[in-house]
């Protein structure tokens, strides 16, 4: 085990990040991992379930959470951006921003701060179908398990959450902070996105609030979600009788995301499983252009389709409407197989919208693919890339993937000090 100088850097606090995070540093390397939301775990956190296993994510994320506290050797920075990278001997310097959380150490989530906050935004965290407070949790199982402020949705001049807090953990005033951090090697891990889905009008997203997308789907079935775990139609809080999934909504389209991002069929798969333990009788009808389901992902979809009536129809969904008989959403497309229209009703559309790499705001020495994907070459030796953020995959690849570069990075602090 080397004793070593300079840590690895990781920018990205998901499965990836975490990971690489974990492997480094259980190997002997000293870890800085720069998160930019106020909690660890990434968009898992926000699913209902993980396919192909169907258990939650807490199954995945608090074994992480207890390797990370019981490692003296990562220290965490959340609410933190790395504002640039330049190479220098023997490693890489990075900028990095962090932003006050307003809330410190002493925080011991007692929650007497949210019931006197008096502003209300719609959460991000539930993709806008429900609304937090200024002062917030980042999620019932958040790591670390601290509040935050989002100081830009306080009322002017409110104090009460600090009058109310017993312990004294509110600071108001608290001011960015800017953090110079000599790093060995840096992993990228900075995963992904939900594609924008106010660009598909044309499938009914922003104009019908029945139109939800597949990562919205993961709230409302999660327990911890704005219902409790009920599926059920925003506009009216009913159960829906029938559920239609649009696959490739945005995806594989010039116009849009012109790649696969490789996950959404099982996602959508799973998500009708969702569907059918609640509500046993609603139709379920997923129209696909083809069904993406990679190696093991197979024998998912061949479980899905043999458990559950799932109805799966080739082709490609042009356009939602409301129907002017019933007031109904109609879904319209054309079944790729007869070439007749078809149009099915539903209480609920759920579009499969695709991945798009969070890179827009790294520095940009780090370089992209024509998507945005990072794409480090290899005469760049010590930034190495894992996760989504790399290409899209779901977390079994994420994780191997982070261990990968986690190796990489390590090989490169050996090489270091062997030159030191
Ligand atoms: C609808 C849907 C359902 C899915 N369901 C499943 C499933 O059931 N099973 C499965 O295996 N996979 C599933 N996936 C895929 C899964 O979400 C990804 O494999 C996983 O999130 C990848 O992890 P990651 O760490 O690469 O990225 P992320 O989970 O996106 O984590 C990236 C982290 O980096 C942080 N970050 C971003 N930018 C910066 C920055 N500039 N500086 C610092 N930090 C930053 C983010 O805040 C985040 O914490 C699903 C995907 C979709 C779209």
């Amino acid at each position: 085990m080397p004793e070593t100088r300079l840590p690895i850097a990781v920018i990205g606090g998901g499965m990836a990040g975490m990971t690489a995070a974990l492997e480094a540093a259980e190997a002997g390397a000293q870890v800085v991992l720069i998160e930019r939301e106020p909690a660890l775990g990434g968009r898992v956190a926000q699913l209902a379930r993980y396919f192909p296993k169907l258990c939650p994510p807490s199954c995945g994320l608090e074994i992480n959470f207890r390797r990370i506290k019981q490692n003296p050797r990562i220290r965490i920075l959340t609410r933190a951006r790395v504002e640039d990278i330049t190479a220098q001997p023997g490693g890489y310097r990075l900028t990095v921003l962090v932003e006050p959380r307003y809330v410190n150490q002493a925080c011991t989530a007692c929650g007497k701060c949210v019931e006197v906050c008096p502003a209300e935004v719609p959460d991000p965290w539930n993709y806008g179908l429900s609304k937090r407070r200024a002062v917030y949790l980042p999620y019932p199982a958040a790591f670390p398990f601290q509040f935050v402020i989002d100081r830009s949705a306080c009322l002017s001049g409110c104090r009460a959450c600090q009058d109310a807090c017993p312990y004294g953990a509110i600071e108001l005033t608290e001011q960015p902070k800017q953090e110079v951090i000599e790093a060995a090697a840096v992993i990228v891990a900075t995963g992904w996105s939900p594609y924008d889905a106010s660009r598909l009008t044309h499938l009914g997203f922003g104009r019908f609030p029945d139109v939800i997308t597949n990562a919205m789907m993961e709230r409302l079935a999660a327990p911890d979600g704005p219902t409790g775990g009920r599926i059920v139609r925003p506009s009216d809080g009913k159960e829906p009788r029938s559920v239609v999934f649009v696959q490739c909504a945005g995806s594989r389209d010039e116009n849009h995301l012109p790649y696969c991002s490789s996950v959404c069929c099982a996602a959508s798969l799973k998500q009708a499983t969702y569907v059918r333990e609640q509500c046993p009788d609603a139709e379920v009808t997923i129209f696909y252009i083809d069904i993406r389901t990679p190696g093991r992902l197979e024998d998912f979809y061949q479980q899905v389709l043999n458990g559950d009536r799932i109805r799966l129809i080739k082709g490609k969904v042009a356009k939602v409407e409301r129907s002017a008989e019933t007031g109904r959403l109609v879904a319209v497309a054309e079944d790729a197989l007869s070439g007749r229209k078809l149009t099915v009703e539903a209480d609920l559309i759920v579009l499969a919208t695709g991945i798009v790499p969070n890179s827009q705001d790294l520095p940009p020495v780090l370089a992209r693919d024509p998507f945005g994907f990072l794409a480090i070459p290899p005469s760049e030796k010590g930034i190495y890339v894992a996760g989504c953020v790399r290409r899209p995959e779901e977390v079994a690849a994420t994780v191997q993937d982070a261990t990968g570069a986690a190796l990489r990075a390590y090989q490169c602090l050996v090489r270091s000090l062997a030159h030191a």
